[in-house]
């Protein structure tokens, strides 16, 4: 039997177009010549296509170049690997590699730009400027950790969490004065938000026109600001806050963000957003690639010989599973649905069970005697040794 591979994607090895015993240095050439020869530049009229490539060649490079998802790949094959590699996960956030990247690219231009013109946007990278303290302004967002288990990840989280955000201050309805007379034209740049100052150059005197010190650009000054709130409009005030995931909300997929839960903005401008960081805590069991769950199974050697049946634990609690007679070690089962649900969607992930021979210590005498009379009866099948044997090429 073979192992369970997903068919639709292409083994990175062969996307590289290097062999499975290629050294990290190889990788690292094959990725470089490839991600030159896939740059959009140089692929014009056919940057769709070479976008696809361009994908690809990095996701192998990504794999390929980590110790762990190398090995998990070499063992699991593409079901290994976290989902968040698919078609439609794969996104900048995966670039890790960026140095590399730059590296490449140096003499076409930014990375920022190239990998915006393959996922179609290049936000983040740049900054909005400060406005002045009278126009709108969103509210900051706020970064928490989250750790779950997977049981946790596994099902809908409901969770009441303490937090000091910015609220707007009732007393002055965020305005930062109360009565309207407070506000008043800037005495230092009437209004305008600029002053003008001369300096002296070498190349004499000149004029520069600068941001207003004393209003921050906004043309009014506040002659008594709220006491409540000092004239910010905002007041830190703790909640609790009622927060809640979907089952199925996993780490590498980025932060769960909950819209406008984060501080209030000023002047009408919006609250913030909460971000959610999530963190794994390790299972003793489990080891979670994306929502497949993998877990290795120790079995007897007579169960894996005669076939029979072993409970084997899931997420969800014990099932039992069948194995064939004639199992070899490190085969692969597949359980069908038993990994972590994909959020809002009607999908679940596998669970991939190793099943490994053990090796018994501590053998009784009687133990010792049968198997030493055994021992013939069965090692005539024994294969000579090849690569083949146990999948590991
Ligand atoms: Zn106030
Ligand atoms: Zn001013």
């Amino acid at each position: 039997m073979q192992r369970p591979d997903t068919q639709k994607k292409r083994d990175y090895y062969e996307v590289l177009g290097v062999g499975k015993s290629a050294s990290e240095e190889e990788v690292k050439k094959a990725y470089r010549s490839l991600a030159k020869k896939y740059h959009p530049d140089l692929n014009r009229g056919d940057e769709k296509q070479a976008a696809e490539k361009f994908k690809e060649i990095s996701e192998a490079y990504e794999v390929l170049m980590d110790k762990n998802k190398r090995a998990q790949y070499d063992r699991f094959g593409h079901d290994g690997l976290s989902q968040s590699f698919g078609q439609n996960g794969f996104s900048m956030r995966d670039f890790t590699h960026m140095d590399d990247l730059s590296d490449i690219f140096g003499g076409f231009g930014g990375i920022e730009d190239i990998l915006g013109s393959f996922f179609g946007s290049s936000q983040g990278f740049r900054t909005r400027k400060q406005k002045n303290s009278f126009s709108p302004q969103k509210g900051r967002s706020i970064e928490i950790s989250l750790k779950l288990h997977l049981s946790e990840m596994n099902s809908e989280i409901k969770k009441t969490i303490n937090l000091s955000r910015h609220e707007t201050c009732d007393e002055c309805r965020g305005a930062g004065f109360k009565d309207k007379s407070d506000k008043q034209t800037c005495s230092d740049c009437q209004g305008s938000g600029y002053v003008k100052k001369s300096v002296n150059t070498m190349f004499g005197r000149m004029v520069s026109t600068t941001t207003c010190g004393k209003c921050g650009g906004s043309g009014f000054e506040i002659k008594n600001p709220c006491s409540k709130c000092r004239g910010e409009g905002l007041l830190s005030v703790s909640s609790k806050i009622e927060i809640s995931l979907p089952a199925g909300v996993i780490p590498e997929e980025g932060p769960y963000v909950l819209r406008g839960e984060g501080n209030a903005g000023r002047s009408g401008g919006g609250r913030g957003d909460l971000i959610i960081n999530i963190y794994e805590i390790p299972d003793d069991i489990f080891l979670r690639s994306g929502r497949n769950i993998l877990c290795r199974f120790p079995v007897s050697f007579d169960i894996l010989a005669t076939g029979g049946k072993i409970k084997v634990p899931t997420v969800e609690g014990d099932v039992m599973m069948s194995v064939p007679p004639s199992t070899q070690t490190g085969h692969v089962f597949r359980l069908k649905n038993k990994g972590l649900p994909y959020p809002k969607k009607n999908q679940k992930g596998d669970q991939l069970v190793e099943v490994l021979s053990w090796t018994p210590g501590n053998l009784s005498k009687k133990a010792k005697e049968l198997i030493k009379e055994l021992g013939p009866e069965i090692s005539k099948d024994t294969p000579p040794p090849s690569r083949k044997l146990f999948n590991i090429d």
